[in-house]
């Protein structure tokens, strides 16, 4: 069975990672102070990255080191994961939703624009599903109306195609577990403004290790979990599952939370260990950019296949990396029960939602993106998936329309 999700790791980074995160204690201060100016100069030559634990910890320093006025708004893009939202509140601040329009999975510059109030200090746009949106006109009414952009690219890494737009005030790319080139862990950042971020640098360094024995145990369970997700030990699984009569998804869902809920700031408020920075600088080192155009082509055939009977979020981006495969359908239950049938495993619900609007602005609802959102099912799709399986299973779906 084709699992929904395969993590985007291969075999020897994992054993990589096992073995720098085995090292002995005094080599690990020393290597960290040498492994991370390394990976911040070869990201950007302009002296403004920033590496930490994960998009959540740059996020939540950066809105520290703002000082923005307390109740000032930062308009959203209406779908993101809900932490983002939470971090904001926690500063003082007041999260807007911005509703998305479901061909890009933006909102328009328009909507962008009529959202803003004198209490609007900064607009937060997020690159969804893979997808690469054109940042300019939102650069250009971040400048009109002097706030800052900040440009959430944590879905959407694409090796050194992109990194982010030149007029973004601060850029984040993600290499968490599910994300693309995972390195288990860690973030870049872009910080435009060098006392910016000497303040955020000065903060981070005032943090905790991360406990290399945890980083260790987390990729003992992600190489289960790689074990797990492959074709055959994935049908097992299933098969398991239902005998003892338990539920998969539970099970696995459980063991990717990558933050506790309780103890959250806590646990985002580290500073990454070295092992987890020496596969950072390897995941990036050794981009398979052949890997990733597979994914794109697979990702336009299957979009080919689909439409114009379903219709696919996000399809009509510029560029597209195809990080998941959304699908809007009519009867999520039926179609993901024919699908699991015939042997792929797609996810009726992921962890991005859309973020509720403040109580003072209820007309900021996301009406068009929600609608969209709650037919959304996600299909398994990596470039493992052979054109072949890739077509029947548009033909499982093109039959139940049908
Ligand atoms: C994954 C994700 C984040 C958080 O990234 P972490 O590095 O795990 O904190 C933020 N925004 C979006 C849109 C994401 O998909």
């Amino acid at each position: 069975m084709w699992a929904r999700k395969r993590i985007d790791i291969g075999w020897l980074d994992l054993h990589f990672a096992l073995s720098r995160a085995g090292m002995r204690l005094s080599k690990y201060l020393l290597t960290n102070k040498c492994v991370t100016p390394y990976i911040e100069s070869e990201w950007s030559a302009d002296s403004d990255a920033f590496v930490c634990l994960s998009v959540r910890t740059g996020f939540d320093i950066l809105l520290a080191k703002l000082k923005l006025p307390a109740g000032s708004e930062v308009l959203m893009s209406a779908v993101t994961i809900q932490d983002m939202a939470r971090i904001i509140e926690h500063h003082g601040l007041v999260p807007v939703p911005i509703d998305l329009d479901p061909a890009t999975m933006a909102p328009t510059p328009e909507a962008l624009e009529a959202a803003i109030t004198p209490q609007t200090k900064a607009i937060l746009i997020a690159h969804l599903f893979g997808g690469i949106i054109d940042l300019s006109p939102y650069a250009n009414i971040a400048k009109k109306h002097d706030l800052i952009l900040i440009e959430d690219c944590a879905q959407a890494f694409d090796g050194d195609e992109y990194r982010g737009h030149p007029e973004s005030n601060v850029v984040m790319f993600s290499f968490g577990p599910i994300k693309t080139a995972t390195a288990l862990g860690g973030a870049i950042l872009t910080i435009r403004n060098a006392e910016l971020l000497s303040q955020m640098k000065d903060q981070h360094s005032k943090y905790l290790f991360q406990n290399q024995w945890s980083f260790f145990k987390r990729v003992c369970t992600y190489t289960v979990l790689k074990f797990i997700g492959g074709y055959y030990a994935f049908g097992l699984l299933v098969k398991l599952c239902r005998l003892m009569g338990k539920d998969y998804e539970t099970l696995l869902n459980g063991a990717v939370r990558n933050f506790p809920a309780d103890e959250f700031f806590q646990s985002i408020r580290q500073q990454p260990t070295s092992a987890l920075c020496l596969l950072l600088k390897r995941r990036i080192n050794k981009f398979n950019a052949i890997r990733q155009d597979r994914r794109i082509e697979s990702g336009r055939l299957l979009t080919e296949l689909l439409t114009p009977h379903f219709h696919c979020p996000g399809t009509e981006l510029i560029r597209h990396t195809f990080w998941v495969f959304p699908v809007e359908v009519q009867d999520k239950t039926e179609i993901v029960s024919r699908l699991r049938k015939a042997g792929f495993d797609a996810a009726s619900a992921s962890q991005l939602a859309p973020i509720s609007p403040p109580e003072s602005r209820p007309e900021m609802f996301p009406r068009q993106v929600s609608k969209c959102l709650d037919r959304v099912i996600y299909l398994p799709f990596y470039p493992e998936m052979p054109d072949s399986e890739l077509k029947r299973m548009a033909r499982v779906m093109l039959d139940i329309k049908s």
